[in-house]
Parts: structure tokens; C-alpha cells; sequence
């Protein structure tokens, strides 16, 4: 049996998951670029992830539905990569499991139905994700992960993963 494989966004590293546990790990150029900055040792990336740009087939791929669900705009560059690099490494050998807290790009990961860690990694453990749906207009918060708009103020909602 091979090692679970992971691809890895930038609060991935921040929380230190490449640093713990066993794994494959792979994440693209455009978060290496992202992280490089923040006190992550670059022998240790070097050592432990595999940093692969995705294909541009798949990253027209991710485009195209992220349009189509409403989530492009809601995604950088570098979260369109993530997706594409998923795409790619997915059907490989062990299949992968994509590691985002962002809302959007968990939602567009759904639709091309690349597994995502159901997780966040808290503390060496993994933990379950929920979701905070808030107001920045009027503070309100909501539980219906299908509101985009506030209903009481018309705000545009603000989605935030917090792992309990
Ligand atoms: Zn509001």
C-alpha cells in the first residue's frame, strides 16, 4: 500500500502539515512562492514536497467549472493551480487528497470530484472543518452555506473555516 498522497495550499504549510505525520506531499510554484516568505525552511520543502506545476488541459478544466459554479471569483491563481495540480495527481498512483480550508476551492473540488482531506490539520491532529458564514456589513452570522448575499443588509457573506 503507498503512502496517502497530499496536495498542499499555503495554510497547509502555515499550520506545518508537511512538517508531521507520513505522507507524499505536493504542492505547485505559485504557493512555494506564497510561503517562501513566511519562516518555511526551504530545505525542508525540498525534502518533503514535491513542488509540480499542473497541466494546462487540467487548469482550463478548473477554469471552465469554476466559472460555470460561481466560484472564479473567488479564486487566486494560485488556488486555480491547486485545483489543477489535484486534477492531475488523482488518479495516479494512491490518488490524492487535496488540503484546502477555502471555501471556494473545496466547493470547485467537489464538482471535479477530487477527493479533498475532509480535515484540518490542528496541532499534529486532524480535525473536522466547520463553517463561519458572516456579515461584514452588519455582523450577522449564518449557517446556510448556500447564502452568498446577506438577507438582512445585502452584504456579500464572508465564509471562514474553523476546525473545533
Ligand atoms: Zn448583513
Amino acid at each position: 500500500m503507498s503512502e496517502p498522497a497530499y496536495v498542499l495550499d499555503s495554510t497547509a504549510f502555515y499550520a506545518g502539515i508537511p512538517y508531521q505525520g507520513s505522507g507524499r506531499y505536493y504542492t505547485t510554484y505559485l504557493v512555494l512562492e506564497e510561503v517562501k516568505h513566511h519562516n518555511v525552511g526551504a530545505s525542508l520543502i525540498h525534502s518533503r514536497v514535491q513542488v509540480t506545476e499542473p497541466t494546462p488541459g487540467s487548469l482550463s478544466r478548473v477554469k471552465t467549472t469554476a466559472i460555470r459554479t460561481g466560484d472564479i471569483g473567488a479564486l487566486s491563481q494560485t488556488d486555480l493551480s491547486l485545483l489543477a495540480l489535484g486534477l492531475d495527481l488523482m488518479h495516479g498512483d494512491g490518488g490524492v487528497n487535496l488540503v484546502s480550508d477555502d471555501f471556494a476551492v473545496r466547493n470547485v473540488a467537489e464538482v471535479l470530484s477530487i477527493p479533498l482531506a475532509p480535515t484540518a490539520m490542528k496541532g499534529g491532529e486532524w480535525k473536522s472543518i466547520t463553517w463561519k458564514i458572516y456579515c461584514r456589513g452588519c455582523g450577522k452570522t449564518y449557517t446556510n452555506p448556500k447564502l452568498t448575499v446577506c438577507p438582512v443588509c445585502g452584504t456579500q457573506l464572508v465564509r471562514k473555516a474553523s476546525s473545533s
